[in-house]
């Protein structure tokens, strides 16, 4: 489903921050991504939904090659992929109901699917009752899920989250995880950049660990280490 063949990442100021790596995540798997700040995790993510591009190498969703893609063909591979923050990048003006009916007008969805779906996700996030409410009036982990739902609205086969429990206290970065868990079993290819080691060990899936812009572990039920 996502795979790098020799990817290289050099910013223009020279800095090397992804040096020739090579990954194959297949459909369906629920993967973290750990490593010290600055390891390369976000660039790594950034590559996969195209927010930017490799100096070498080829990165491949579902055997097709990102470097093919025209620009004005770079948002229907974004509809593919669903992307989640630290910092949650919430409409503060909308509500959580507009929020995520947002990407879904985009789209051109009808109005009645529109609102049949944002129902739905809204209800897997467990938070139907706040679908009138201004970001600002809910927490941190409420917030974080409105961003979940609004990532998945439109069932991509691809969540990729940054850091997702940044900003979030242990049980809330625990429910969180265990949502996008619980967005894994629903035929979703999960990869979550994290620095947090519990639950990293607590959850036992696939670790893959980068130093300095190289894999340097790759394991199949990991623990952070
Ligand atoms: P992580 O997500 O693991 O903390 P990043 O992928 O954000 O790491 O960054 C990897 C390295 O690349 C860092 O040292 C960062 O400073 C550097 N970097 C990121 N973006 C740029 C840029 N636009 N220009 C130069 N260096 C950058």
């Amino acid at each position: 489903m996502i795979k790098f063949k020799r990817v290289t990442k050099i910013f223009p100021n020279g800095f090397v921050a992804l040096n020739e790596i090579d990954l194959a995540v297949a459909k369906d798997e629920f993967v973290y991504l750990v490593g010290a700040s600055g390891a390369g995790k976000s660039t790594l993510l950034n590559l996969i939904y195209r927010a930017d591009l490799p100096t070498h190498g080829e990165i491949l969703i579902d055997n097709f090659a990102l470097s093919a893609i025209q620009e004005d063909q770079v948002p229907y591979l974004r509809r593919s992929i669903g992307v989640i923050f630290q910092d949650y990048k919430l409409l503060p003006r909308r509500t959580v109901y507009e929020n995520i009916a947002f990407a879904l007008r985009v789209m051109h969805f009808s109005r009645s699917k529109i609102r049949r779906q944002v129902s739905q996700v809204l209800e897997l996030v467990g938070l139907q009752d706040k679908m009138n409410s201004l970001p600002k009036e809910l927490s941190g982990g409420e917030q974080q899920r409105i961003c979940i739902a609004r990532a998945i609205v439109n069932n991509p086969p691809i969540l990729l989250a940054d850091e997702p429990t940044g900003n979030l206290d242990p049980d809330t970065s625990w429910e969180i995880m265990q949502l996008l868990a619980k967005i894994n079993v629903r035929n979703t290819t999960v990869v979550v950049a994290t620095h947090n080691k519990e639950i990293v060990d607590a959850f036992r899936k696939r670790v893959i660990a980068l130093e300095k812009g190289k894999i340097i572990r790759d394991m199949p039920k990991g623990a952070y280490v």
